[in-house]
């Protein structure tokens, strides 16, 4: 006899992780199934051991030119190994953390490959073979990179993020095709240590899904960085002269090439369906993704879908918050979280943030908005810690006062961010977000001028 549960979820990446602690918080009886290691690309592959890269590449910056503060640190170096230790290590305490979370809340935790049966049974593949039976399912099975389909991706030096991430040198030069949050981010880490990177993007910016002004910003910074980026440049192919990679690129009509070390393909991810469904047990799919309703069920009733294996953002926190919510749905409960305000970070220094729509967008949709933009060189922090790059600004309905969105580029920004999707997600108006005094001096005052510009003026503005 095979046991049941009342929640099965597939996959314990950021998704599935949550949705079985919160079922089993909500008294729910409980299974994840995890084929590698729970935690899933965020812990292992993708948001923890870039932002650990990124911090240890940042310091090594900061401590260079920390003569700005009145401290000399000449022949400052690193050890690239330990710097990968130190990735290592950190990884591995969130994920044996996310293991003791998993067995604190009694949740029962199978080692091995989850497949979907009719009926909602789950047969699931490691040292031996077993079936569960499940009142619900929640697949949660994530993504992994994309390829592009040009010539030379199957080359040995032209890698996945998960391949750089293994990569125990740092590259001398690094081509990196694709100009999202992922490749600017990797662009920032292994040109700090000394990489000659070079970013091709096919859209005419970079970071495309961001405000326009924060490309175009983010662009300039990362040229000063010594990063190159080539815009609506469309990559042909790779292939090899001896030990360099040869990358061919059209832009503006014109062929051209680049070389380096190493190419890192950063176009993007694909949903995880390898032999996560038996024959005929797939609900409906498009493009490969699963295709669900807005309870986050597919076309199999009781088989739910969440995380980057729909359609959606690709984010953790969103695959967390569609977790906990179907939880609740589960458990008979309203739902906690607001999924339609979703931040969008990008960890370069300055660090970018958004949330809710931008003054464009609204523009497009009709709605006639007023806003306020605080430039951070007036920020008291901000000169003290000279970060005073970048900008605050907000988006409001001109009629409601309701903000609508926000976006930052400035130190900080994915902390902060958050103040605003509080604001965005309860409809709160400029006026409401106001009332609540910011201490002295932090980066957070820059939040409290920008909305005062959009109620009629910043103080610290001439
Ligand atoms: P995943 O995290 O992909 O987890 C899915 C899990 O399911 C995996 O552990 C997999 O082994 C398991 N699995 C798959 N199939 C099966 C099966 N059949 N049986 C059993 N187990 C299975 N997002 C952010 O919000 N912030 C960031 O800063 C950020 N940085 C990123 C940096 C990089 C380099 C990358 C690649 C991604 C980053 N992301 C970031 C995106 C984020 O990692 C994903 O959106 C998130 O991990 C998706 O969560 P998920 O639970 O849907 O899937």
């Amino acid at each position: 006899m095979s046991e049941k549960f009342d929640v099965v979820v597939i996959g314990a990446g950021p998704g599935g992780y949550v949705a079985a602690i919160k079922s089993a918080k909500l008294g729910m009886k409980t299974a994840v199934i995890e084929e590698r290691e729970v935690g899933g690309t965020c812990l292992n592959r993708g948001c923890i051991p870039a932002k650990a890269m990124i911090h240890a590449s940042t310091l090594y910056r900061e401590i260079k030119e920390a003569d700005r503060f009145g401290i000399s640190a000449s022949d400052v170096t690193y050890d690239f190994e330990k710097i990968l230790e130190y990735k290592e290590q950190t990884t591995g305490q969130l994920v044996q953390g996310v293991e003791q979370l998993l067995q604190a809340n009694g949740v029962t935790r199978y080692y091995g490959k989850g497949t979907l049966f009719e009926g909602k049974k789950v047969k699931i593949t490691g040292n031996e073979e077993q079936f569960v039976e499940a009142e619900n399912v929640i697949l949660a099975s994530g993504s992994k990179p994309l390829i592009l389909p040009i010539r030379g991706m199957d080359l040995p030096r032209a890698l996945t993020s998960d391949e750089l991430f293994k990569l125990s040198e740092v590259p001398k030069s690094l081509v990196i095709i694709g100009g999202g949050v992922i490749s600017v981010e990797f662009a920032t880490v292994y040109s700090a240590l000394g990489s000659k990177v070079t970013i091709l993007e096919a859209m005419p910016r970079l970071v495309p899904n961001m405000d326009k002004e924060i490309a175009q910003n983010l662009k300039l910074i990362l040229k000063k960085r010594g990063v190159e980026s080539h815009t609506s440049a469309a990559v042909q192919g790779v292939h090899m002269e001896g030990d360099t990679c040869v990358c061919t690129f059209v832009e503006k009509e014109k062929e051209q090439t680049v070389e380096a070390e190493y190419v890192l393909c950063a176009v993007g991810r694909c949903p995880n369906t390898d032999g996560l469904f038996a024959e005929g047990a797939a609900p409906d799919m498009e493009r490969g993704r699963v295709l669900v309703n807005d309870k986050f069920e597919s076309s199999i009733p009781g088989v739910y879908a969440i995380g980057d294996l729909i359609f959606g953002a690709q984010l953790a926190h969103a695959a967390s918050a569609q977790g906990i919510v179907v939880a609740e749905q589960l458990a008979g409960k309203e739902p906690s979280v607001n999924l339609d305000v979703v931040p969008g970070c990008v960890y370069t220094d300055p660090e970018i943030a958004s949330a809710g729509i931008t003054e464009d967008a609204a523009k497009e949709q009709g709605i006639k908005v007023k806003t306020g933009k605080f430039i951070m060189s007036a920020n008291g922090k901000s000169l003290i810690t000279k970060e005073e790059r970048g900008f605050i600004k907000i988006v409001a309905d001109e009629e409601t006062d309701v903000i609508l969105g926000a976006q930052m580029m400035c130190a900080r920004a994915t902390d902060m961010i958050g103040e605003f999707v509080t604001a965005i997600a309860n409809k709160m108006t400029v006026a409401q977000l106001l009332k609540g005094m910011r201490a002295h001096p932090t980066y957070n005052e820059g939040i409290g001028e920008a909305l005062e510009e959009a109620e009629g003026g910043a103080i610290h503005v001439v």
